[in-house]
């Protein structure tokens, strides 16, 4: 069984500030010794939950942030970014059973998180089909194009409700609940050993349970923090100002809304 760990940071356990997640930050080095801490508790997991092949992408900021020497060395790594729609689950394809998403976290205007946001820090809000649209709505709509089932998200709590909404069998493990610029949330130690037993559960459940639903269409509606920044993406094609802020891109296809997403 093959399966894909796609690892952020602003989702882990105890992380409540932009030092911790960026890679000037002054305490951004702790903060990537939990964010490996989890990806190998989730390696740990999937192994015990029956994986024989795991790809581990590492999929914040710059893509180069856990510490690799620590990784096990049958894994396989993705690092950086190559501008593929994709982004974060890259080289996902339909050769892998299951997705699990550690680290992840609320969308772009969510209060859930005091490191919420979309992609970048450009969007104020984003929807898709009037649902607010984080980096794991997306992407588990990508993934589900190649038929593989997200079945494990460890994150915020409000990244974790909407999983959960949207595939109730989805195993999940809620790190941290924001209030204003603070959290409150358990330990990173914990953390990995909810993590471990959930994804090896996950991999133990019936996969096919874990299907996401395709829509016939697709319209996201981006609100830019400046309206000179929508103005000037709503030359790409397709894309239309609704509003001074906010720009409209619809289509049928979630890799086209994928690929938009990448040039805004
Ligand atoms: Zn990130």
């Amino acid at each position: 069984m093959k399966v894909y760990i796609s690892v952020d940071i602003e989702g882990i356990a105890g992380i409540s500030h932009w030092d911790e997640a960026l890679d000037n930050g002054s305490d951004y080095a702790t903060f990537r010794t939990f964010m490996t801490n989890e990806a190998l508790a989730a390696i740990e997991g999937a192994r015990a939950g029956g994986a024989t092949r795991i790809v581990l992408r590492d999929a914040h900021e710059t893509g180069r942030n856990m510490d690799i020497a620590r990784i096990p060395d049958d894994v396989t790594l993705i690092r950086g970014w190559s501008g593929h729609p994709f982004k974060m689950i890259q080289h996902l394809d339909d050769s892998f059973a299951a997705l699990v998403m550690i680290g992840w976290h609320g969308a772009a205007g969510n209060g859930g998180n005091p490191l919420a946001h979309t992609m970048t820090g450009r969007f104020a809000d984003i929807t898709l089909n009037g649902e607010p649209m984080s980096e794991f709505l997306i992407h588990a709509h990508l993934a589900a194009t190649c038929r593989v089932p997200v079945v494990f998200l460890a994150g915020d709590d409000a990244i974790c409700t909407q999983a959960r909404a949207l595939n109730p069998a989805m195993g999940t493990v809620a790190t941290k609940t924001g209030h204003g610029a603070s959290i409150t949330g358990i330990t990173p130690a914990r953390s990995c050993r909810l993590i471990a037993d959930g994804v090896a559960a996950a991999l133990q459940s019936n996969l096919r349970d874990h299907a996401l639903p395709q829509a016939d269409t697709y319209v996201m509606d981006l609100r830019f923090t400046h309206p000179h920044l929508a103005h000037a993406k709503s030359y790409y094609p397709g894309a239309r100002m609704i509003a001074d802020d906010t720009l409209r891109f619809e289509h049928d296809d979630i890799y086209e809304i994928a690929r938009a997403l990448g040039f805004m």
